[in-house]
């Protein structure tokens, strides 16, 4: 893929100034492996910090067909009525590997994306070394930098990424649908306990009966969790998110949080604490990226991996071997 260099400067003032292409290019350049982008885009992070860390930034999880994308368009068009700019990222770790994703392409979300309040960006693919929740944080950085108000943050509900959102938004948000059980829903109880909000979809039509009902089983459930440190009590709500009915009550909750959460000063120490898992989550990074593309160690690793196969090393002692010659 063939990509014209811009220059430090240029990128900054792409994404300062709030045109959506020129904040497209600094998340392209973020987003590559090369280890030269890395080091510009690193750069470019350091210059443009000052100017995040203004939005609220929002996750949302539940399993595929809960209605992610449907909400998220609905829900998004109350940001943006409300005079505010909404960037949209995905972190899906379906495309590390395959380069595929469960989240689908850009043809999500399609009238949002039509508005110029709004900037959609799908999850990076194709980073084998586990880089994607990684990327998207940097990418949440520029958007900030660019001027976004709100970051929804959307990921797959099936566990793997739900723990490295969490650790980059102030709030979480789970969908869930009534009646479907939590087994049949792929949600483990880890990922119910994350929860700032439930929001019960598809609450339309002859289901909203039972959307009442799992409400309050919610409810209870949730009430023999641990209390938060922070001293929220996760709520649950019911919506439609094809009617577009019950978001603007879940748009106030949100409100609620973010005033209750900035008095009480815990909205800030979060932030903190994420900053610090930043650090260490950036250290493992590119620790990992630099050990796997260090030539000494491609050279080796095969033959190590063959060794292990069959027998004549076991595991530990290949892994300290390799490490031992990236260390010494
Ligand atoms: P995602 O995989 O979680 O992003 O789910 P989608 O947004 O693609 O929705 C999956 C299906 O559920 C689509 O056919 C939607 O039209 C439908 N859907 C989404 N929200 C609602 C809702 O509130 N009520 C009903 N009845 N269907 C919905």
């Amino acid at each position: 893929k063939r990509r014209s260099r811009l220059s430090l400067e240029e990128y900054k003032s792409g994404v300062l100034s709030g045109d959506r292409v020129g904040l497209s290019r600094a998340i392209t350049l973020v987003e590559s492996t090369l280890d030269s982008d890395n080091e510009l885009a690193a750069k470019l992070i350091d210059q443009v910090y000052q100017y995040t860390g203004n939005s609220f930034r929002i996750g949302i999880t539940g399993v595929p067909g809960v209605g992610k994308s449907t909400f998220i368009e609905a829900f998004g068009r109350h940001i943006i009525d409300s005079d505010k700019k909404l960037a949209v990222l995905t972190v899906d770790p379906s495309s590390q590997k395959t380069g595929g994703s469960i989240l689908g392409d850009k043809t999500r979300m399609e009238k949002l994306s039509r508005s110029s309040q709004a900037f959609i960006r799908p999850s990076p693919s194709g980073d084998a070394l586990g880089g994607v929740a990684q990327k998207t944080r940097e990418t949440m950085l520029l958007c900030e930098a660019a001027g976004y108000d709100y970051i929804l943050i959307e990921t797959v509900g099936v566990g793997q990424s739900e723990t490295a959102v969490k650790n980059m938004v102030d709030f979480f948000l789970l969908l869930m649908l009534a009646g479907a059980g939590d087994e049949l829903q792929g949600i483990k109880k880890g990922i119910m306990e994350m929860a700032d909000a439930i929001a019960i979809n598809k609450a339309d039509g002859d289901n909203v009966k039972n959307a009442n009902r799992a409400k309050s089983e919610y409810e209870n459930a949730l009430h023999l969790f641990p209390a938060n440190e922070n001293g929220w009590l996760p709520k649950v709500k019911t919506c439609s998110a094809l009617n577009d009915d019950g978001l603007p009550s879940i748009l106030d909750l949100l409100t609620e949080f973010n005033i209750q959460q900035n008095e009480s000063g815990y909205f800030d120490q979060n932030r903190k604490e994420q900053a610090i898992h930043w650090m260490h989550q950036t250290i493992h990074y590119y620790l990992k990226q630099n050990f796997y593309k260090s030539p000494e160690i491609i050279e080796k690793l095969a033959k190590f991996e063959d060794l292990v196969r069959k027998g004549n090393k076991h595991s530990v002692q290949a892994a300290r071997t390799l490490l031992n010659h990236y260390f010494k």
